[in-house]
């Protein structure tokens, strides 16, 4: 492969798992004259796993627009440049976009190397058939303002797709829980491509059962996706299926169990029947 001069590639790195490193990645960074990277230690163990050596330049959200200048300045000399950050896609939830800003506006070119990417990597295994999903990232720290958000969020009518750290996943899926309809599917991925990866599906409202019932649940790093808001509870559920969850329930069935059984037997979306078990239980029309 030639590397090109006068070209700045945006290299996606593993999420943990080294051997994700593409062989075209792998070519590229062996290649390039310079790599700009999120954080240039972190990086040098990617680099010496692979026993390539390079010239390092540092690329970080706090001096993107100066790394920017000198990575121009790399390129107007006929270098070439590899941007890196700590784990996947740069500038996805990471530093990147104001370099590729600058670079592209200077009139270079910038090759995109794909590769590992959270969001992406959690959506292929979550299961959800959803057609559109909004990637939504970090949600704010502060728990009014990301009530607020949640709030705003919750007439999209797609999967919403979020990153979390360890120390917030429990109060983020509350308040997920408490602002979002509760029988939407919940997938939490943490741990994606590591020894500990856990992939877990259950509906919105046992989300946080889930997290309290082992410390382990709540440990790594997460992607956190809600699947869209199942359309059958909006236009109500067919008259069969109501008449089955209403025998069920009556006869002192869980709800989930009931939504389960009053899907299987009528062929309803069981997300619709578990929200309207709950509204049953909790007593609504
Ligand atoms: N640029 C990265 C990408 O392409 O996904 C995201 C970087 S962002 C700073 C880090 C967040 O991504 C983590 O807090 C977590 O939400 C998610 N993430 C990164 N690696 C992950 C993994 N192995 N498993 C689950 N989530 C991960």
């Amino acid at each position: 492969m030639t590397i090109e001069s006068f070209a700045l590639y945006v290299v996606a790195t593993p999420l943990g798992n080294l051997a994700d490193l593409s062989p075209r990645a792998q070519e590229v960074l062996r290649g390039v004259g310079w790599i700009a990277a999120e954080d240039t230690r972190h990086t040098q163990g990617l680099l010496s796993h692979f026993a390539i050596s390079a010239r390092l330049l540092a690329a970080h959200e706090h001096n993107e627009r100066q790394a920017a200048g000198q990575i121009i300045d790399k390129l107007t000399a006929g270098e070439s440049v590899a941007l890196v950050s700590d784990a996947g896609t740069p500038a996805v939830s990471d530093p990147g976009a104001k370099v590729v800003e600058a670079v592209r506006a200077a009139g270079f070119k910038v090759i995109p190397i794909p590769g590992p990417s959270a969001a992406v990597t959690a959506l292929s295994a979550a299961g959800l058939a959803d057609a559109r999903w909004l990637f939504v990232g970090f949600l704010p720290a502060k728990a009014g303002e990301r009530r607020r958000e949640l709030e705003a969020l919750k007439a999209v009518d797609a999967a919403l797709v979020f990153y979390e750290a360890p120390h917030r996943i429990v109060d983020m899926v509350a308040d997920l829980a408490a602002t979002l309809e509760p029988a939407r599917p919940l997938v939490i991925a943490r741990e994606l491509t590591k020894t500990f990866e856990q992939i877990h599906a259950c509906p919105l409202a046992d989300g946080p059962a889930w997290l309290a019932e082992d410390p382990n649940h709540q440990r790594g790093e997460f992607v956190v996706i809600v699947g869209a808001a199942p359309a059958a509870v909006e236009e109500g559920l067919p008259a069969e299926a109501e008449r089955a969850l209403v025998l069920l329930l009556d006869e002192g069935l869980p709800v989930k169990q009931a939504a389960k059984l009053a899907a299987a037997l009528t062929g309803t979306a069981k997300n619709a029947l578990y929200a309207r078990a709950l509204e049953l239980k909790d007593g609504a029309a």
